[in-house]
């Protein structure tokens, strides 16, 4: 840190000053031959240039203050001989220097100390003179050094207020400093932390802040340097350079847990999903973008194996299960039969059936793997109230069984462009639900309408109901409510995966509002008509 040399420079300057001012009214005086005594002059200058010359060599900085105050009171006594040798020459007004220097420098002592002395030694001088003549102006000079005086020292405690207002506010910003500097730490602490990447994009696209994590994942990705290519969540589709969640992201594209393969097909490629949002200012201006991504391989790979291990086992379980249904068909085809083991025969028969749906079911959600059953969808203009309406029929003895109402009152005759039998499917799964996840006594409404283009099918319940938090994940596959997993409701979780995936094959939507406690209604949407063809 520099050293303070404040008071050295008030010091010379002071002094300085005070010399040439002194040297130059002694040239003035004596030029104009108004010097009666001109060893006084001689005397008072040699005294400023003694006091000058301490004033430069003394390091004042390095002294207790109160020392430099003999320099000014020096100099007073120094003014005071230049006055003696002619009192009418008006030497007497350098004392304001002094003075000035003394009130401004040493507070409300200085100005008092400055005062009585300046005004002991002029009112001494004057007293001595026998000479001197009582004129107005013998007072205007003492009053002069006390108005100067007075100035000074108001002037200096102002500066040092406004002085100790800077001193605090720079304390408060370099606390503001160090405090936001903690914060950013903090905030990079904890972004090294976390186990997904972070990168925060600039207005212009450039990265200015990229956490650990990121840095990790880049250095497994991109091993040696050498970037690899990415692909689709299919994993096969490539991207282009402007199709990476990183350009798209520069572009100011929003999008959430994308799923992107880094390396190509085969062992090692890792994937991530990755989130990004676009960051705008107070004002709503674009001001660059948040890359978020997480390394979900082994989510991913897990999932597939799932997968792979349901469709594998379902496929197993097909082949057997045909043939017992085909045995009981035959068997109840016949008719040596007890009445008793008809009925035992025809349960049996009813269950291997359903067996065969949930397999049949199983094997659709797995199509992309394994060879499945794909989704086929045969579209063609059909009554979507004799659908539903058949749909009701037989659901109706299982409602009964726990009296459940089954209102279809709200149907009305609406044809639309579909596949009869997978909307069948749809709404059997979806008034199914309706029944089979509702309280005893409940009431189920099932309504169809239409407007200008889709076709509407209602299914209100005022049953059990789906948290909030769970209607984002119902038509995941696989996704059963908690409520429904703690009772003993059967169900797979995959009849709304594939309703859902039946209706968007056919351009359509299942939507759904739900409350817990007290009930959802589900709303599919078909088209009336071929896509491009008007009415
Ligand atoms: P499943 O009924 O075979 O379990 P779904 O995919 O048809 O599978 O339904 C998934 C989950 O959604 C169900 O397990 C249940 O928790 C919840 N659910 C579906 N429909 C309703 C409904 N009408 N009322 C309450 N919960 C429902």
């Amino acid at each position: 840190m520099r050293a303070d040399r404040t008071r050295e420079r008030t010091v010379v300057l002071n002094q300085l000053l005070l010399g040439v001012v002194a040297l130059l009214s002694a040239t003035i005086a004596f030029a104009m031959e108004a010097v009666a005594v001109p060893e006084l002059v001689l005397g008072g200058l040699l005294l400023v240039a003694v006091v000058t010359g301490i004033a430069l060599a003394v390091p004042w900085n390095r002294i207790h203050a109160p020392w430099s105050a003999l320099l000014p009171i020096c100099d007073i006594l120094a003014i005071a001989l230049l006055r003696e040798s002619n009192p009418s020459a008006g030497f007497s007004l350098l004392w304001i220097f002094p003075a000035m220097w003394i009130a401004g420098s040493f507070g409300l002592l200085g100005l008092v100390v400055v005062n009585v002395l300046t005004n002991g030694v002029y009112w001494l001088t004057v007293a001595l003179d026998p000479a001197q003549s009582l004129t107005p102006v013998i007072i205007l000079i003492p009053m002069t050094i006390v108005a100067v005086s007075t100035t000074a020292y108001l002037a200096s405690k102002r500066a040092a207020a406004q002085r100790a207002l800077l001193d605090a506010q720079a304390r408060l910003l370099a606390r503001a400093v160090e405090r936001s500097r903690r914060q950013e730490d903090l905030v990079t602490e904890v972004l090294d932390a976390v186990d997904f990447g972070v990168i925060r994009l600039g207005i212009r696209g450039e990265e200015s802040v990229r956490n650990e994590a990121h840095a990790r994942m880049q250095r497994m990705l991109a091993p040696g340097g050498a970037e690899q290519a990415a692909f689709a969540e299919d994993g096969l589709t490539e991207l282009g350079v402007e199709q990476t969640p990183l350009a798209r992201a520069r572009r100011g594209e929003t999008f959430d847990g994308d799923l992107v393969w880094y390396g190509k097909p085969g062992k090692g490629r890792r994937a991530l999903s990755v989130t990004s949002r676009a960051l705008e200012s107070a004002g709503g201006e674009r001001v660059g973008g948040i890359l978020v991504s997480r390394d979900v391989t082994d989510e991913v790979m897990a999932l597939r194996a799932r997968e792979d291990l349901v469709a594998s086992v379902s496929h197993e379980l097909r082949t057997p299960l045909t043939a017992i249904l085909g045995y009981l068909e035959l068997v109840l085809d016949g008719d040596d039969l007890s009445a008793a083991s008809r009925r035992g025969l025809e349960v049996a028969e009813r269950n291997a059936a359903r067996l065969l749906d949930i397999i049949a079911d199983l094997l659709t959600v797995s199509a992309d793997h394994h060879g499945g059953v794909r989704l086929s969808i045969d579209q063609r203009v059909a009554r979507v109230d004799e659908i539903v309406h058949s749909s009701v029929e037989a659901l109706l003895p299982r409602a009964a069984e726990r009296q459940i109402t089954l209102d279809d009152a709200g149907i009305e005759q609406v044809t639309a462009f579909i596949d009869p039998l997978r909307i069948r499917q749809v709404v059997d799964n979806i008034i199914g639900n309706a029944v089979k996840y509702n309280v005893d006594q409940g009431r189920v409404e099932v309504g169809v309408t239409a407007d200008m283009d889709h076709a509407w099918i209602v299914v209100r319940d005022d049953g059990t109901g789906i948290s909030a938090e769970e209607i984002p994940r119902l038509f995941e596959r696989f996704f059963r409510a908690d409520a429904v997993r703690k009772t003993t409701t059967h169900g797979s979780g995959l009849g709304l995966s594939i309703s859902r995936e039946i209706a968007r094959a056919h351009g359509g939507e299942i939507t759904v509002q739900s409350e817990l406690g007290s009930g959802s209604t589900f709303l599919i949407r078909l088209p009336l008509r071929e896509k491009g063809r008007r009415s």
